[in-house]
This record gives C-alpha cells, sequence and structure tokens, in this order.
C-alpha cells in the first residue's frame, strides 16, 4: 500500500502506534526530512511527524537558492562556505529537475559592499571551496558587459561586475520529494500530527504523544531515539523536555515579495547592495520576478509570520534604486512569503550577523536538537544527526549514503533529458492547446513522475487546462500526501507565490475535487474554502503591523 497517498491515513496512524522505532523524528521540514532519508537508508526503522504540511514552516519560505554561501565568505566562515559550496553539487545531481543552475550577476557599485579585486578574489576562492567547474567558474565583467548582461541597472555608479555560479530550487518541493524518498526506504512519515508531550521510561524519552490535528484524537508513538528537527519550534520542545541550556534560539524574519515579470523584466539574476549595507536577491522565476529578504528581529507566532507593509517598502525601494527604470509600486506586488530562520542567538549581534551554522543540543533525557543551518546543507547536516542517534542506539549501522540516493522524480542523466522531457511533454499536451509553459512547469515541479500526471490527464479524457490541473492535483493527493487545498497551491505546486492568479481561477475546481475526494461535508469545504481565502489575502494584502510581531531592527 502506498502510504503516501492522503487517503492512507488510517493505516499509517494504526502502524505508527504498533511498532517501537529506532527513530522518531519532529518536524517535516527539510532537515527533518533529511534525517528520516539517511536514517531510514542506514537500516533504521523510523517515523517522522510534522505538526502542520510537510515544508509549512521556514522550509517553503526560503530565497529558494542551494547556494555557496557568498556572504559567509565575508564573514569568514570558511568550512560553511565549503561545506554548503560542495554540498550544492551534490543535491543538484540528486534532483536536477529541481535544482537548477541559476549564474548570478553581482554588480559592483560606488561604495558598494565589493570592490572589484575583493570581488575578483572572493568569487575566485568561492569557486575553489565550492569545487565549481572550470566552465562554471566566475568571469568578472567590466561596466559595459555587465550592462550587456543586465540592462535594467543603474547606470551611474556602476563599476562592472562578476557573474558567478549558483542554483536555484523549489524548497518544499525538495522537502516533499525527500520525504518520499525516505518512505520508499521504509520511513513512516505523517503531517498534521503534532508532538504535544514526551513519555519517559526511567528518566529517558521512550516516546512522545502527538494529537491529530485532521482527524482529532491522540496517538503515543514509542521510539528508542527522538530528534527535533523542529526549526523555530525547537525552543519550544526543548521547553517542554526541561532541557533550555545557555543556548537559545534567536529568530529572524525574512520576506520575499514577488512581481510579474511583465514589470520587471530582467535577464537574470542579481545580488545587489542595498543602502543600509545589506544585500538581496531579484530572481527571475517563471512569469515572475521575486525580490528578497529582509533580516530583522521576530517575536510573534512561529506559525504566522506575515509581510508588513514596511518590508515591502524596503524591498522596492532597494529594488527601485539599483533598476530606476523600473519603478515599481505597492500595486505591483502580486504575492510574497515571510520566513524565519531558527539562529542561535549571540550577545551583542544583530539578525544580519548572526552565524547560520547548524547546532546539535543533547539533552539528559536523550532528546537531540538540530537548529540552525540551511536548506543548502540540509544533507551534511542529517548526516551529522544520524551519526549521533546510531552512536546513542549502539550497534552496528552502514554509513551515510544519501550522496548516492536519488531523489524521487530526479532519475535523469542530465540536462539534455530534461529538456527532452519537456519538448515530449509539450508535444504530447500541444493537440489540447497547451505547450512549453505547461510542459516546463510540470517537469520542473514533478521530474520524471510527469509521465504519470500526463497518463492521468489522457485517462481521464478531458484534455483542457481544468483537466491538467485535476490530473496534478489526484498525483499530489495519491502520492504526496496532499490534505488541503493550501497544500496543493503552495507547498506541492508552487502556485501561491509563482502563480497567484491560477490559484484564483482554479480554486473552485480544486476544493469541488477534494470535497469529492476525500468525503468532505459543508463545513469541512467552508473552513478549507477560508483558510486558502486567508492564506492569499495574507501573501497580498500588508498591514502596517501585525500586533505583537517584532518591529523592524535591521532596516
Ligand atoms: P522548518 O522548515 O521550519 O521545519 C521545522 C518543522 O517542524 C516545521 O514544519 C514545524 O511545523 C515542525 N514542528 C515544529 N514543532 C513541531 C511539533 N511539536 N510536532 C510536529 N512538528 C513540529 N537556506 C538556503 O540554503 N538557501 C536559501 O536561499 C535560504 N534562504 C532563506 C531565506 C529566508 C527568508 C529564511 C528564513 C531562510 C533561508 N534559508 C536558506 C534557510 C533555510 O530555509 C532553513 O535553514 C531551512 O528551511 C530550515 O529547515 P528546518 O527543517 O530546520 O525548519
Amino acid at each position: 500500500m502506498n502510504l503516501f497517498a492522503g487517503i492512507s491515513r488510517l493505516p499509517l496512524l494504526e502502524r505508527l502506534t504498533e511498532r517501537t522505532y529506532d527513530l522518531l523524528v519532529i518536524g517535516g521540514g527539510v532537515t527533518g526530512a533529511g534525517i528520516a532519508l539517511d536514517a531510514a537508508a542506514r537500516g533504521m526503522r523510523v517515523a517522522l511527524v510534522e505538526q502542520q504540511d510537510f515544508a509549512a514552516g521556514t522550509s517553503s519560505r526560503s530565497t529558494k537558492l542551494i547556494h555557496g554561501g557568498l556572504r559567509y565568505l565575508k564573514q569568514l566562515e570558511i568550512k560553511l562556505v565549503q561545506e554548503v559550496g560542495s554540498e550544492r553539487a551534490i543535491v543538484h545531481r540528486l534532483a536536477p529537475h529541481l535544482v537548477i543552475a541559476e549564474p548570478m550577476l553581482l554588480p559592483l557599485v560606488e561604495g558598494g559592499t565589493y570592490g572589484r579585486l575583493a570581488t575578483s578574489f572572493g568569487l575566485w576562492v568561492y569557486d575553489v571551496l565550492a569545487g565549481v567547474r572550470t566552465e562554471d567558474r566566475r568571469r568578472m565583467l567590466s561596466r559595459t558587459d555587465t550592462l550587456h548582461q543586465e540592462p535594467l541597472l543603474r547606470e551611474p555608479g556602476l563599476l562592472g561586475g562578476g557573474l558567478y555560479a549558483e542554483y536555484r530550487t523549489d524548497d518544499a518541493r525538495l522537502t516533499v520529494e525527500i520525504l518520499k524518498t525516505a518512505s520508499s526506504f521504509g520511513a513512516d512519515c505523517i503531517n498534521y500530527l503534532r508532538a504535544a508531550e514526551f513519555v519517559y521510561t526511567d528518566g529517558r524519552i521512550s516516546g512522545v504523544r502527538c494529537e491529530d490535528r485532521l482527524l482529532g484524537g491522540t496517538h503515543t508513538i514509542q521510539a528508542r531515539q527522538v530528534v527535533s528537527a523542529a526549526g523555530p519550534w525547537v525552543d519550544e520542545l526543548r521547553k517542554l523536555n526541561q532541557s533550555m541550556n545557555r543556548k537559545r534560539l534567536h529568530l529572524t524574519k525574512g520576506v520575499h515579495i514577488v512581481v510579474p515579470r511583465t514589470r520587471m523584466p530582467l535577464r537574470q539574476s542579481v545580488y545587489f547592495d542595498m543602502p543600509d549595507g545589506r544585500m538581496i536577491f531579484a530572481i527571475p522565476r517563471g512569469r515572475t520576478t521575486y525580490i528578497g529578504t529582509t533580516d530583522t528581529d521576530y517575536q510573534g507566532d512561529p506559525a504566522r509570520p506575515r509581510t508588513e507593509l514596511p518590508d515591502v517598502a524596503y524591498l522596492l525601494d532597494g529594488a527601485n534604486r539599483m533598476f530606476p527604470s523600473v519603478q515599481l509600486t505597492l500595486a505591483d506586488v502580486e504575492s510574497s512569503w515571510a520566513g524565519l530562520r531558527p539562529l542561535i542567538h549571540e550577545e551583542g549581534k544583530s539578525a544580519s550577523e548572526l552565524s547560520r551554522k547548524d547546532e546539535i543540543f543533547v539533552s539528559e533525557s536523550g532528546l537531540i536538537s538540530i537548529a540552525g543551518g540551511k536548506l543548502t546543507g540540509y544533507r551534511k547536516m542529517a548526516e551529522r544527526v544520524v551519526n549521533r542517534v546510531a552512536q546513542r542506539l549502539g550497534g552496528t549501522w552502514e554509513r551515510c549514503r544519501t550522496a548516492q540516493i536519488t531523489l524521487c522524480g530526479g532519475e535523469f542523466s542530465g540536462r539534455d533529458e530534461i529538456s527532452a522531457l519537456i519538448r515530449q511533454t509539450a508535444e504530447r499536451l500541444s493537440p489540447c492547446g497547451m505547450g512549453e509553459p505547461e510542459a516546463a512547469h510540470l517537469v520542473h515541479t514533478f521530474g520524471t513522475q510527469t509521465d504519470l500526471i500526463l497518463d492521468r490527464f489522457f485517462a481521464e479524457g478531458n484534455l483542457s487546462p481544468r483537466g491538467l490541473v485535476l490530473a496534478e492535483l489526484w498525483f499530489c493527493m495519491e502520492y504526496e500526501m496532499t490534505h488541503t487545498a493550501l497544500d496543493f497551491f503552495n507547498r506541492r505546486t508552487g502556485r501561491v507565490y509563482f502563480d497567484i492568479h491560477s490559484v484564483r481561477q482554479w480554486q473552485d475546481t480544486v476544493l469541488a475535487a477534494m470535497a469529492r475526494a476525500l468525503g468532505w461535508g459543508p463545513d469541512r469545504s467552508a473552513r478549507e474554502r477560508g483558510e486558502l481565502e486567508q492564506a492569499l489575502h495574507e501573501a497580498s494584502v500588508f498591514p502596517e503591523q501585525v500586533p505583537q510581531a517584532a518591529r523592524e531592527t535591521a532596516h
């Protein structure tokens, strides 16, 4: 039975309560997903619980770059640059349809963060540390070449530029594919199940009592070892376990805004200076360009960071200074997201100065917590945590082998095969009035699993854009534990951020199909509609200030 099907919740819950696991992971973001895959692949019996949807925390709200972290070089965090740099080549190999090369332009401006010599040297060191292939190594550009590369750049004060290698991804899709791969190695992963209380035997954690947020009720899962990969909630669980020490989390909020590509027709991604000395990205993606991020202290509810008006104003101002012919206004911002960085607090340091390094805490009762880190480094973080788990469990376990495990949907030999699948998909869709844009969306979202969606599409016989959305939805419910319309429109397909109009276009279709498939009554359907509309509102309407949320420090 496919336990990743949304409809398999009851058998999965039964199984979770019947077994004793070697490892229970709390948190279905990229960190928890990576740990579940690593441990399951080494032969451990693994369970993972996520209180919301998979990736609904920080792992759907990042800048979506698998990157070597140029800014860490500035902070002289050489080991971190080296590790994430080499990791991105590995993650690209494991999911080449989802982790795509994205050359980044760094304009050099008068009074900017980086001078020409320092940039040239810095990017060279970066390439060497990150093990970048010769053909992708940095190129220093003259002023004329920089403007040719990106004609929208501000001309006065422009000195030249550096072009270097980065990768773009979809963080939530990456997380879901890692979880599905973990499931293929036997891990039992479930969303909407909240770890509410630890269960102790002789002073040591022996399980977790969980609340079912979909069906109601509680379930106890027994495990020999528990890892908390709860991101911004790590301290909440450490408090529950009474194991806080001198170190604590420091949450900082990062906002991105999305504008139509037609309003900001960048030729390529740019990493540029802000007047306050910070740097932000502008990244074209499909029919949009997204701009971010801010970095400000946060004390509100970790589940609901909001984009506020000052965040939007800050990003618009930065973009309009660097790309003066564009002159974006609030009316151009069609969507946005706000995420929380779970950083480790350091006395006297501001949000932007805090290290992005990960750290592991082990409590006396045996709770292993991991905090900090990057999307890019998820595999290495997982390796370190699972090594600890193996040590504590005793016995012999295989070594980490996730560098060789292709993620679900990523079974391509290289770029040419991905292009070929996009071409074939476009050809199959062309008699139905669709083509390259739909094909590229499917292949970059689902990889080789696109064929399953197309087979369903043709089998159902509704050969229209509506039929294609329904086939996508079917796949996400059948293979990706999709329980709500927001799971589908946000974490499974990225539409809330990058194609918000299509959510409005298809919401009735999707809600009706989900109600039919999952047996929702009128109350549940109304609740689902309300939650979806609330999410669309929060993504596109910006309050001056959300009560309780921290005010800006770094702007
Ligand atoms: P999360 O994704 O937050 O996952 C933790 C999960 O635990 C949550 O889903 C939560 O619901 C769950 N949970 C909590 N408590 C419980 C409980 N009691 N029971 C069950 N589940 C629970 N990194 C990069 O490499 N590249 C980037 O471009 C990049 N950009 C970033 C931009 C921003 C604005 C931010 C905020 C971060 C960025 N990062 C980036 C960092 C990266 O996004 C994070 O390091 C990563 O997503 C953290 O993943 P996580 O799994 O640790 O946390």
